[in-house]
């Protein structure tokens, strides 16, 4: 089993050149996601206050973009920014309405990392958030916080967490300690996960084979992975729109 290749079927977290600092246009991202055998990306650019990132409708005008691009179903999403302790993100709840699948985010330039119990309480205000489906790369040792909290809560609201394949690339150095202690905090409360690139570059689309490889080495139940098949990660979908016209925030 160690041998076989496990892969993604929708890589849950991608840039394009919209964001500011990522490399490839979306049509180089799909190209990309088809030559790897993935059912689907989410287009996540990040939120409007990165420096020379999209402006705060952009979820508005990934409307105009169609389900599916050269047979690769495209997911309309956002990585929004992270913005007080409260947790309130850079996008206006009118335009994350509007996304299929909403990441939040802690990034030094939308909100300086503050104490462990601070930090804790801005990633728990943004998993509160309705709109919000996962927080991204909250293993970020830069940004301490308690991981079994955040795991208690994603699980217990239905939320997901993201491991996020930088934590074991230059992008974020010496930060495998702390991955190993998130995952660890994610299969002890059974909380959904996704498994995603963080692509900045077409080349990095569907990617995380080394971050798999560790799942593999800790025997992290799979099951947990939501964007491991196309039917798990739709499930989701289906579950979180549910929950938003049960709670009358979208129509239909
Ligand atoms: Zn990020
Ligand atoms: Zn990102």
């Amino acid at each position: 089993m160690e041998k076989k290749n496990i892969t993604m079927a929708v890589d849950t977290h991608t840039h394009t050149i919209l964001s500011g600092h990522a490399f490839s246009t979306l049509a180089e991202n799909v190209a990309a996601a088809k030559e790897r055998g993935l059912y689907g990306i989410c287009v996540t650019e990040h939120g409007p206050l990165t420096p020379n990132g999209p402006p705060d409708f952009i979820p508005h005008s990934q409307r105009m973009l169609p389900d599916f691009i050269d047979g690769i179903r495209v997911y309309l999403g956002i990585e929004a920014n992270i913005i007080d302790y409260g947790g309130r993100v850079d996008v206006p709840e009118r335009y994350l309405a509007l996304c299929e699948f909403a990441i939040a985010s802690f990034h030094d330039f939308a909100l300086k990392p503050g104490t462990k119990e601070e930090n804790t309480a801005a990633y728990l205000g943004a998993l509160r958030n309705p709109f919000i489906d996962i927080l991204g790369h909250a293993d970020d040792p830069a940004v301490p916080c308690d991981f079994e909290a955040l795991a208690k809560e994603a699980a217990r609201l239905g939320k997901l967490l993201e491991l996020n394949n930088n934590s074991l690339t230059p992008h974020r150095p010496n930060s495998k300690p702390s991955l190993i202690e998130y995952i660890k905090a994610c299969a002890k409360y059974g909380v959904g996960v996704c498994v995603a690139s963080d692509a900045h570059f077409c080349a990095m689309i569907g990617n995380a084979k080394p971050l798999f490889q560790l799942l593999v080495e800790m025997k992290f139940p799979l099951e947990l992975v939501v964007n491991l098949t196309r039917e798990r990660f739709e499930t989701y979908l289906q579950q979180r729109q549910l929950r938003l016209k049960k709670e009358n925030l979208i129509a239909n």
